[in-house]
């Protein structure tokens, strides 16, 4: 039920970049405008201005419009990833830090649903760009 709604909104971020217009085939640029909501969500949080949410709400956006451009599953892949993090294991080195146990990603069960996209799809399009 939630993983629907998130693809609902996947969907319905990037019809709204069809319909005005926006960019819909560079990463590139969906990564730097990302990055430049996630400084403006800092820097409300910072001066506890009233727009905090809605900052958030801008990362959320353009993140989960990546996912829609990309073909990634964002609500799978998270629930997935939580799995893994869930189970992971840490440590606490001497100087405090906390680390992840190596190779534990391993014994998590990735027996969900497959990636709805190819990673050599997304490599590519990095590496090659839009096609
Ligand atoms: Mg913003």
């Amino acid at each position: 039920m939630a993983l629907e709604v998130l693809n609902d909104i996947q969907k319905r971020i990037l019809k709204n970049k069809i319909n005005k217009g926006f960019n819909t085939t560079d990463l590139n640029k969906e990564f730097c405008l990302l990055y430049g909501e996630v400084a403006e969500a800092y820097d409300a949080w910072r001066k506890e201005k009233p727009d905090f949410g809605e900052e958030l709400a801008d990362i959320a956006i353009y993140l989960l419009g990546i996912a829609e451009i990309a073909k990634v599953d964002l609500g799978t892949e998270i629930v997935r990833k939580l799995d893994i993090i869930e189970h992971r294991e840490y440590t606490v080195l001497k100087n405090g830090s906390q680390v992840k146990v190596e190779a534990d990603d391993e014994n998590v069960s990735r027996d969900a649903e497959e990636p709805t996209y190819s990673t050599a799809a997304v490599r590519d399009y990095f590496i090659d760009g839009p096609k």
